[in-house]
C-alpha cells in the first residue's frame, strides 16, 4: 500500500502553474484540490497545517488489510479518521469499512450495515472494500470469496440507499500474478508485501476473474456510485478503463498511486480517454501516514508527489516519473478542475464544499 518510500523527489518551492488559458494560472491551491484516496491515521497538527497551507482536501480511507501493520482491523482507523475529520474542520473527509471475514456467519449483512450506519452518523461519506475479497478470504470449503457474492447485495443496496459511495479496491496490478520484474513500478511493493504477490499461488482467482466479478457487482447495483481504486486495477491499459466507463455509468476511477502507470502508456491514447471522460477520473495519491512515521518527512514526500503529478497532468514539460522521463499531458484547465476537485465532490458527496 505504501509506495511512498520510493519517492526521493525534491519539493519545489512554488507549485507548478497549470496549462489553462485565461486569468490566473491554475495551481493545486487555486483549484482547492482534493486527494480522493489517502490514509492518514493521526491528527498531528502538522497534518492540519499542511492541508491548510496547500488548501488541500483529502478523503481518508479506512481499509482492513490483515497483512499490513496498523490496518488489521477497522479500529483504530475509524477513531483516528474521525479525529482528523474533526481536527481539520472536515478538510479530511473519511470513508469507513467493514470486516468481510465473517461473511458466512448468520446475520453478517445486517451486522455490517448497522456498523456502517454508525460510521455514517459519525460523518463517513463512503465505504471501502478491499482486495481481500477475491485474493484472500475463503469459504469454509476453500472457495475464494468474490466481489459479486450475493452476501454483499444487501450491504451494497444499503450504501446506495444512504447516498454513500463505494470505494472498491479489487484485484491488483498484473505483476502480482507474474514473476517480479525490477522494471515494473509495483515490484517494490510486492517485495515489501510478499503476501499479495500471488504468483503461482494455487487456486487463486485470476485478475480477469476478479475484475469480471467486480463488473457484475457494479452492473447489479446501478444506483450505487462505485469508485474503482487505483484506476480500477486496470492500470496497465487505459483502453480497459475506457471500456468500463462506457459500459457502467455508475463507475469512476481514482488515480491513487497510479499516475505513474498512466505515464508509461501512449501519451495520446491516455490523453484521449481523459478528455473523453473528464468526469470519471479522480486525482489521488494513496499517501500513507501512520502514528509511527516521521510526519514532517512524510508530508514533504506527499507534497513532492502532488507537485510531480501536477506537472505531469497539467503541463507539457518533461517530468521524471520513477526514473523515466516523460512529457506531461497538458490537460486543459477545465479538465484539471474536474479531475482535481469537481469529480470528487460529485462521486463522493459529503466532502466539505468550501474553499
Ligand atoms: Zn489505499
Amino acid at each position: 500500500m505504501n509506495r511512498f518510500a520510493v519517492f526521493v523527489l525534491l519539493a519545489a518551492v512554488a507549485l507548478v502553474p497549470g496549462a489553462c488559458g485565461q486569468g490566473q494560472p491554475l495551481t493545486l491551491s487555486s483549484i482547492g484540490a482534493i486527494d480522493a484516496h489517502a490514509h492518514v491515521y493521526t491528527a498531528d497538527p502538522q497534518v492540519v497545517r499542511f492541508l491548510e497551507k496547500l488548501n488541500l482536501r483529502m478523503v481518508n480511507i479506512c481499509v482492513i488489510d490483515p497483512k499490513d501493520r496498523g490496518f488489521e482491523q477497522a479500529e483504530p482507523q475509524h477513531t483516528a479518521a474521525k479525529a482528523l475529520y474533526r481536527a481539520t474542520g472536515g478538510r479530511a473527509a473519511w470513508v469507513s469499512t467493514f470486516d468481510a471475514e465473517g461473511w458466512e456467519k448468520p446475520g453478517f449483512a445486517n451486522a455490517a450495515i448497522a456498523q456502517l450506519d454508525q460510521t455514517f452518523r459519525d460523518g463517513a461519506i463512503g465505504v471501502k472494500i478491499y482486495k481481500t475479497i477475491g485474493l484472500d478470504i475463503r469459504s469454509k470449503s476453500g472457495q475464494y470469496l468474490m466481489p459479486d457474492n450475493p452476501v454483499f447485495d444487501p450491504i451494497m443496496e444499503a450504501i446506495a440507499a444512504r447516498g454513500k459511495t463505494l470505494y472498491a479496491h479489487l484485484a491488483e496490478p498484473a505483476i502480482a500474478w507474474k514473476p517480479l520484474d525490477p522494471s515494473d513500478p509495483d515490484t517494490s511493493y510486492y517485495e515489501s508485501n510478499p503476501y499479495w504477490h500471488v504468483f503461482r499461488r494455487p487456486g487463486v482467482p485470476s485478475k480477469d476473474q476478479i475484475l469480471a466479478a467486480r463488473d457484475r457487482l457494479v452492473a447489479r447495483h446501478p444506483r450505487l456510485r462505485v469508485i474503482g481504486c487505483h484506476l480500477g486495477s486496470m492500470e496497465e491499459d487505459i483502453a480497459e478503463i475506457e471500456q468500463r466507463l462506457e459500459k457502467y455509468p455508475n463507475f469512476a476511477v481514482d488515480m491513487a498511486a497510479r499516475v505513474v502507470h498512466l505515464s508509461r502508456q501512449d501519451r495520446e491514447k491516455v490523453r484521449r480517454v481523459l478528455l473523453k471522460y473528464p468526469d470519471r477520473f479522480l486525482y489521488a495519491t494513496d499517501f500513507v501516514l501512520m502514528t509511527w512515521n516521521d510526519a514532517g518527512k512524510s508530508l514533504r514526500n506527499w507534497q513532492a508527489e502532488l507537485e510531480r503529478d501536477w506537472k505531469f497532468l497539467a503541463t507539457a514539460e518533461t517530468v521524471e516519473m520513477q526514473g523515466r522521463k516523460v512529457q506531461g499531458l497538458a490537460l486543459p484547465g477545465e479538465v484539471l478542475k474536474k479531475i482535481y476537485r469537481e469529480n470528487a465532490l460529485h462521486w463522493a458527496p459529503g466532502i466539505v464544499n468550501t474553499k
